[in-house]
């Protein structure tokens, strides 16, 4: 049997962090058995669903990186296949068109209610059709089997049973024409040819309602695998309270994809004491039933922790690729100076995220006016100017080709032996005048990241507007 997953959102929002991790879990299925996934978009719920939050999922999943191999399939498109065979359940009897008015059912619920039983529909029009006329507004049943249980075995849940006599008969077609979720999703996964629905546990009570319909239509039942919630760190629903909750607002507040995604397989996965998986790993290794049943709290610093090893120990180029987009949305134009790898592997220690990064490195594309009016007040004293008049004098003589971190620090020295100052004294008034801040890498570093033109001007411009006296 060839494996095939689904991913299956209802395109209502964005897609948030819990949404992903299911996902990811069901990609990881399919990869690892070398199955396909497929992507589906439940955009039944006309009222609910938008093309704004339809793009966001897409999106979402590809910056993720959770290619899928069929799809996207919108179920708005498979309408009449659904009418189709519910239809074909209508004429031979395995579904029931009922008439019941809204009043009849609200006055049912009170009564169920008063009695202390669940409200359930009574089947009240399983035998009554020839009463009513074609053209009377009605819903479509689903009969559900009255006798017997049923029965699955979930691959993180265990062993789930409930007997038919707690299911009443689901409506699968609305009085306004349009199928309903429960039938859609059985219709669609016996169509696609899904072999195992991994999906989240807030549906794990609609799975034996489906499993009975999957057996009224002679389709094969697939495997079930419900996953649990994500929960802030103070045990409560993960929300906007807890800080980002959407996929696109982790690329936003500077994370990679890949620290994401590992962070997420972790939150609920693991393989011995491992914190950091390469994709390849993760394939390799991934297994439903190893998921946890619990629900797993979200551990921002934990998430922060991953981004920084990725930052750090990815292809400098790989991460400058993420960093330009980063670039652009604070809009620093880029075309005039370093290049971004360079500013990866100069600041990957200094930054906790992609956008502090962007944030660190304005200096190095932008010049400026302000200074950072602590630091001046700190290093800036009687000498600086002539601290800043011998590091231009023989900077200038560093030539545009020789311009690299290893021949501007002896500058640096000369400078301070010269003087007879420490060394912080000559760097420190040097970097606010070439970068406007007091942190930034190493003093050489920075100059040759400035290049060589910028740098000589700022310190001339420092040398003016700080220490003129
Ligand atoms: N569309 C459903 C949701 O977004 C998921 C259905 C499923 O995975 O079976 O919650």
């Amino acid at each position: 049997m060839t494996v095939k997953t689904r991913f299956a959102p209802s395109p209502t929002g964005f897609l948030h962090v819990g949404g992903a991790r299911t996902a990811l879990y069901s990609w990881l299925y399919a990869r690892h058995h070398n199955g396909s996934f497929v992507l589906r978009i439940e955009d039944t719920d006309l009222e609910r669903s938008t093309q704004q939050a339809i793009d966001a999922i897409i999106e979402s999943m590809k910056w993720l990186g959770l290619s899928w191999d069929e799809g996207p399939f919108y179920q708005t498109k498979r309408f009449d296949r659904y009418n189709q065979l519910i239809d074909e359940m209508l004429a031979d009897g395995r579904a029931y068109r009922c008439y019941c008015s809204k009043e009849r059912l609200e006055q049912l619920r009170q009564e169920q209610m008063a009695r202390g039983e669940k409200p359930r529909y009574d089947g009240h029009c399983r035998c009554c059709q020839e009463e009513h006329s074609p053209d009377e507004p009605c819903c479509v049943r689903f009969r559900n089997p009255d006798e017997g249980v049923v029965h699955f075995h979930d691959h993180i849940r265990g062993d789930v049973e409930i007997a038919n006599s707690e299911l009443d008969d689901l409506v699968i077609r609305r009085t306004d024409g349009s199928p309903t979720y429960n039938f859609c999703v059985v219709v669609d996964d016996y169509d696609m040819g899904i072999t195992h629905v991994i999906r989240g546990e807030d549906h794990v009570n609609n799975t034996p309602r489906q499993i009975n319909i999957y057996k009224a239509l002679g389709a094969q039942v697939p495997e079930f695998a419900h996953v649990s919630m994500i929960l802030g760190d103070d045990g409560a629903k993960l929300s906007k309270r807890h800080g980002a909750v959407s996929v696109m607002q982790y690329r936003d507040d500077g994370y990679l994809p890949e620290a994401l995604i590992n962070y997420l397989v972790r939150l609920g996965w693991g393989s011995g004491d491992q914190e950091i998986f390469t994709l390849d790993e993760m394939i390799e290794k991934f297994s439903i039933d190893h998921v946890s049943k619990s629900a797993s709290a979200f551990d921002t610093n934990k998430l922060k922790w991953m981004n920084r090893h990725y930052i750090q120990t990815l292809d400098p180029e790989y991460v400058a690729s993420h960093l330009e987009w980063h670039m652009k949305d604070q809009g620093i134009d880029c075309s005039h100076g370093p290049k971004l790898s360079a500013v990866v592997k100069a600041l990957a220690e200094r930054a906790e995220t992609l956008k502090d990064m962007a944030q660190q490195s304005r200096y190095m594309y932008e010049d400026f006016t302000e200074y950072d009016a602590a630091a001046v007040k700190k290093w800036f004293k009687a000498n600086t100017g002539e601290v800043l008049d011998r590091c231009l004098e023989k900077l200038q003589q560093v030539s545009q080709e020789d311009w690299k971190a290893e021949n501007l620090h002896p500058v640096v020295e000369q400078v301070a032996a010269e003087m007879e100052i420490g060394m912080g004294k000559v760097g420190m008034p040097l970097r606010i005048a070439v970068t406007g801040r007091g942190v930034s890498p190493g003093i050489d570093v920075t100059m040759e990241l400035v290049g060589r033109a910028r740098t000589l001007e700022r310190i001339r411009q420092a040398r003016e507007k700080l220490a003129s006296a």
